[in-house]
């Protein structure tokens, strides 16, 4: 049986220089348009997921009324469900936003803070300052979600170690449950890749991987996949099932799925 359900949100409301995923600027004609559609889908299942996973995009540039329109959509579909999680953006969170999530039963959110040095957001193209983030992780635990965890990026033009190691101070700082860190990785159909910016040496990227991992063991972080720490007891359900070869449904956009071992994937054109 499916116990995994993805659902893409392809809407972002800036584009960052490093992204090759499946997603648009934000429109908010296109995205009525995408969650008629995307209702169709939804309303067509009829199993009761353990995991809900609104990954994009950005779930969390869609207004009020259209991420309510979503829920109705899904609501057959969330009487079993143990952890539901939202990506969410900091400087898209509001606190009308932050309570609906809490009262969909929404349990779990994933932050791109990706750095916490404002000049290096900005570099990147991402809209959203650290004061942003700290706000938005006020807002999620006044409404009572306090399972946040925090995506960061390593190997960033012009970054060195010692700005990591701050990156990793001030993320701590903060309790998150969960971290996921990616190293940089210039895709091809990237801003970054168009503008000629390379990765870092491997080198640099090996001691970066060897402080994180060093530093957030010190911290009681569990190593539990390749990208993901967290405190114990907090590991992503939904990440491990992909882990664990578990089948599960991807929705949406771009979204991927693997049935029966079999794995597909929709197409990555919205119009189509
Ligand atoms: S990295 Fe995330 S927020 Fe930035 S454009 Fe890509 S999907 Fe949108």
């Amino acid at each position: 049986m499916i116990k995994s359900l993805y659902i893409h949100i392809p809407f972002c409301d800036d584009i960052c220089g490093y992204c090759d995923f499946v997603r648009v600027g934000y429109n908010d004609k296109l995205s009525d348009l995408y969650l008629v559609e995307l209702r169709k889908d939804l309303l067509s299942l009829s199993t009761q997921y353990k995991t809900i996973y609104l990954g994009g995009g950005t779930p969390s540039s869609l207004s009020v009324q259209q991420f309510s329109f979503l829920l109705e959509s899904m609501n057959h579909l969330v009487g079993l469900v143990d952890e539901f999680t939202i990506e969410v953006n900091p400087d898209s969170l509001t606190i009308e936003k932050a309570k609906l999530y809490q009262q969909a039963g929404i349990n779990r959110v994933s932050l791109g803070v990706q750095t916490t040095n404002n000049q290096l957001l900005k570099k990147i193209g991402r809209t959203h300052t650290f004061e942003d983030v700290k706000k938005s992780i006020e807002l999620l635990k006044f409404v009572g979600i306090s399972n946040i965890s925090m995506d960061l990026i390593y190997g960033l033009p012009t970054q060195k170690l010692d700005d990591l190691e701050s990156d990793l101070n001030k993320l701590l700082s903060l309790s998150p449950t969960h971290l996921s860190l990616y190293s940089l990785t210039i895709e091809p159909n990237s801003q970054f890749s168009r503008a000629g910016i390379k990765e870092v040496s491997s080198e640099l990227e090996t001691e970066m991987y060897l402080l994180i991992q060093e530093k957030l063991i010190k911290h009681g972080f569990i190593h539990y996949e390749i990208s993901n720490y967290c405190l114990l007891g907090y590991e992503s359900i939904h990440n491990l099932s992909y882990w664990k070869y578990d089948d599960y449904l991807g929705i949406g956009v771009g979204a991927s799925s693997k049935v029966n071992h079999r794995r597909f994937t929709n197409h990555h054109n919205i119009n189509d």
